[in-house]
C-alpha cells in the first residue's frame, strides 16, 4: 500500500529522441485533451550510474535490440553499461557499431523481460536505454494497458473488491494519461514509485490484469479534459484540493480535483489517525534545512519548535498549513521536509502536536496526500456495494467516465 502520486516534475537532462505518443483529439492550452488511441507509457525503472550494469532478460530467452536503425536478435540475458561515451556489452552479444554508437537502445521479446535489481519482476513489451554521458535512465516502454495492472498490484492489496481495484484503474489510467501529455518532450513519463505510482511489472495475481481489462480506455474527464487522476492511501477523513496538496498547474484547478465533503469512507484504515514523535532539535534543523534551501528567512532563523499547530482550513475542513513556531509551512511539505534531512518520514502533512522533554510528539490524520480517490475509503465503499463509478463521484465530484480508447 503506498501513497499514490503526486506530480512533481523532477528534472532531468534530456537526450532522448522524441517518442511516438498518442494522437490527442484536440490541442487545449491548459488542460488535458482526452486521447483518441491507446497511449504508451515510459516507466523509468532505473537511474545507473556510470559503469555500472544492468541485465535484461532470462535464459532462453530471444531477445531483439535496435538501435541506431540497427536490429539484431540474441537468445538469453543481454548486459549493458556506458563506458567512454558509448554503450558496452558483455557474455558475447555482438552489439553493431550503429547500435553502440547510438544514445538509445530499445531491448524487446515475445514475453515479459527480468530486468537486474528489480528481482522477481517481469516487464512487457520494451525495455528502453537511454544513454545520458555515461549514466543511463532504463525505462519501460509499454501500452497503457500492460501498464494498469501493474500498477494496481502495487497499489492495492490482492483480495480487495473489484469495484475498487475498477475505480483504482480508472484513477490510476487518467493521473498516466496526464503525465504523458505533459512529459512528451522528456524521454519518460512516470517512475515506478509512489511518487508517480507504484508499478511492479506484470502481476503474478488475476486480479489486477482482469479489473484493468474491465475498464479498459477509461478516464476520468470534465469539461472535455482529463482529470488526472491523484489518489492517496488514506485521506484521513477529509479532502485536500489539488491545487493546495499538488500544486498551482492549471490542470488541477478543474472541478472533480477540489475536494469533496462526503463522510469519511476510510474510518477503519490502519493510519486513518497515528502518533509518533521525532526528536525536537532535528526537526528544528530540518526546518532550518529546508528554509535556507527554499530561501526562507523565517525557517532558516528559526531556533526552536515548541509546537506545530494545524491552520488556514480548505473548504472540507482540511489544514492546508502548519504553524511552526511562528512561521508557516504547507502541510503537503512536510513529509519531504523530514526526509530531505534523512528523519523518517510523517505519513501525512495534517499533523498537530507539541514539545515535552525534547521530544516532538505528533497525531496526525490520513497517508499521502489526501487529493482524489482514498484508496482505503474505496475499498470500505466497495465493501458496502458501492459500484467503481459510485467510488468515483464520491471522489472526484462532477466528474464523467470517458472510454477514451
Ligand atoms: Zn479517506
Amino acid at each position: 500500500m503506498f501513497c499514490g502520486c503526486d506530480s512533481r516534475v523532477v528534472p532531468t537532462t534530456d537526450s532522448a529522441a522524441p517518442q511516438t505518443q498518442a494522437q490527442v483529439s484536440s490541442h487545449l492550452s491548459e488542460g488535458i485533451a482526452i486521447p483518441v488511441t491507446e497511449p504508451i507509457v515510459r516507466v523509468r525503472l532505473h537511474r545507473v550510474g556510470a559503469g555500472q550494469p544492468i541485465t535484461i532478460g532470462e535464459a532462453g530467452q530471444s531477445l531483439t535490440i535496435r538501435g541506431g536503425g540497427a536490429k539484431i536478435q540474441i537468445v538469453g540475458t543481454v548486459t549493458l553499461w556506458r563506458e567512454g561515451g558509448h554503450w558496452a556489452s558483455r557474455q558475447g552479444t555482438p552489439l553493431s557499431s550503429a547500435i553502440i554508437n547510438t544514445p538509445i537502445i530499445d531491448v524487446s521479446a515475445i514475453d515479459p523481460m527480468q530486468v537486474s535489481g528489480k528481482s522477481g519482476r517481469r516487464y512487457p513489451t520494451t525495455i528502453r536505454c537511454v544513454a545520458d554521458g555515461d549514466l543511463f535512465d532504463v525505462i519501460n516502454v509499454t501500452p497503457m494497458s500492460e501498464y494498469i495492472p501493474g500498477v494496481l498490484a502495487g497499489e492495492l492489496f490482492e483480495g480487495w473488491h473489484d469495484a475498487a481495484f475498477e475505480a483504482q484503474a480508472v484513477a490510476a489510467r487518467s493521473f498516466a494519461v496526464s503525465e504523458c501529455a505533459q512529459r512528451q518532450s522528456r524521454h519518460w513519463d512516470v517512475t515506478d514509485t509512489p511518487a508517480s505510482q507504484h508499478y511492479i511489472g506484470v502481476p503474478t495475481w488475476s486480479q489486477a490484469q482482469s479489473t484493468a481489462a474491465a475498464t479498459a480506455g477509461q478516464v476520468l474527464t470534465f469539461d472535455g479534459q482529463i482529470v488526472a487522476g491523484y489518489f492517496s492511501s488514506c485521506c484521513g477523513g477529509r479532502a485536500a484540493t489539488a491545487l493546495d496538496a499538488v500544486g498551482p498547474n492549471p490542470i488541477n484547478s478543474l472541478a472533480p480535483l477540489g475536494g469533496h465533503g462526503n463522510p469519511a469512507a476510510c474510518t477503519h484504515a490502519p493510519r486513518y489517525t497515528w502518533s509518533d514523535s521525532w526528536d525536537a532539535k532535528d526537526v528544528a534543523r530540518a526546518l532550518q534545512k529546508f528554509g535556507a534551501r527554499v530561501g526562507r528567512s523565517d525557517l532558516k532563523r528559526l531556533r526552536r519548535v515548541t509546537a506545530i499547530r494545524p491552520i488556514k482550513p480548505n473548504q472540507h475542513g482540511r489544514p492546508t498549513m502548519l504553524d511552526v513556531g511562528g512561521a508557516e509551512v504547507r502541510c503537503v511539505d512536510l513529509p519531504g521536509i523530514f526526509t530531505e534531512s534523512g528523519l523518517k518520514a510523517p505519513p501525512s502533512g495534517w499533523v498537530s502536536g507539541r514539545v515535552r522533554s525534547g521530544t516532538l510528539h505528533l497525531e496526525g490524520h490520513g497517508f499521502g496526500h489526501g487529493v482524489g480517490l482514498c484508496q482505503y475509503g474505496a475499498e470500505d465503499l466497495a465493501s458496502k456495494s458501492s459500484a467503481a463509478h459510485d467510488i468515483l463521484q464520491f471522489y472526484y465530484p462532477g466528474a464523467s467516465i470517458t472510454k477514451a480508447w
